[in-house]
């Protein structure tokens, strides 16, 4: 729990660090919308003496493209280390740090589906794409809520894997669910986008979906987003299903699913 509140520290610095790279990236953007408009404005008016606004253009082109380079390099994953994982018993691990850092207004359930599959994943990069979806879920619940942990076996029929983009098959799936301000279509449309955020200037980096997202394409799964404006918002990680060392979960550290939701 100590080291699982420290990442989440970590994270929310690393959070801050992103944000005020974008900032100076914004910045670095002004710069070259300036150059380039005084460019035209002068062209416009037949003066074709031009070069000091494009050389402005360009050094703003030229720090913006050295910053990107220094980003992707310090968010290059480190290479993922997959392991047989049990989600359920990964979820009851993170679960009372999780509903610490929810504060007191959210409440946390879990549901956790008995004789869960085996999937075959990095757990901690696992823990860390849980942990960003449930600061999501605090962010979009100010006035607090209800988030719930769920797992299900899932089996992805031919149809139902056609839709999604993937290969029939056996499936965990973890689900976090909130009941907070929920997105737009359009917000919905750009969630995954690195750097896309609505959040104000220093709390959102833009960066979490967009990481979650690469991690479970990288791990074989897939991620979907259902929301509703005001009611909330269902995300699904779809993780393949691992038939190897399928160890079972000793009777006494299961959880079974308790009545109703
Ligand atoms: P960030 O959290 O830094 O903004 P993300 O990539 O995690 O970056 O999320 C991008 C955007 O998607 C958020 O700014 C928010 O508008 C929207 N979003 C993500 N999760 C949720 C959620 N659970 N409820 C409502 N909106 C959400």
């Amino acid at each position: 729990a100590e080291r699982q509140l420290r990442q989440l520290q970590k994270m929310e610095a690393v959070g801050q660090l992103t944000g005020g790279i974008a900032h100076d990236f914004n910045n670095m953007l002004a710069v070259v919308i300036s150059g380039l408009n005084l460019t035209q404005r002068q062209l416009a008016r037949g003066n074709t003496d031009v070069g000091a606004y494009i050389e402005g253009a360009l050094e703003g082109v030229n720090r913006a493209a050295a910053l990107t380079q220094r980003l992707l390099s310090f968010s290059r994953q480190q290479p993922l280390e997959p392991a047989v994982v049990d989600a359920n018993g990964l979820l009851t691990g993170l679960s009372d740090m999780l509903s610490r850092s929810l504060g007191e207004m959210i409440v946390l359930e879990t549901l956790l589906q008995p004789d869960l599959w085996a999937t075959k994943v990095d757990p901690n990069q696992l823990e860390n794409a849980i942990i960003n979806l449930a600061v999501n879920a605090r962010d979009a619940m100010p006035d607090g809520g209800r988030v719930v942990l769920q797992t299900a076996n899932a089996h992805l029929d031919t149809a139902q894997a056609r839709v999604a983009g993937m290969e029939p098959g056996d499936y965990v799936r973890i689900r976090v669910q909130d009941t907070g301000a929920g997105m737009t279509p359009e917000v919905l449309s750009k969630a995954f986008d690195p750097f896309f955020t609505t959040k104000p200037t220093g709390r959102g980096t833009g960066l979490g979906l967009s990481q979650v997202y690469g991690f479970i394409r990288q791990s074989g799964g897939h991620v979907s987003i259902n929301s509703q404006i005001s009611r909330g918002t269902v995300v699904d990680l779809l993780l393949p299903r691992c038939l190897e060392g399928a160890g079972q979960v000793p009777m006494d550290q299961r959880v079974d699913v308790p009545q109703g939701r």
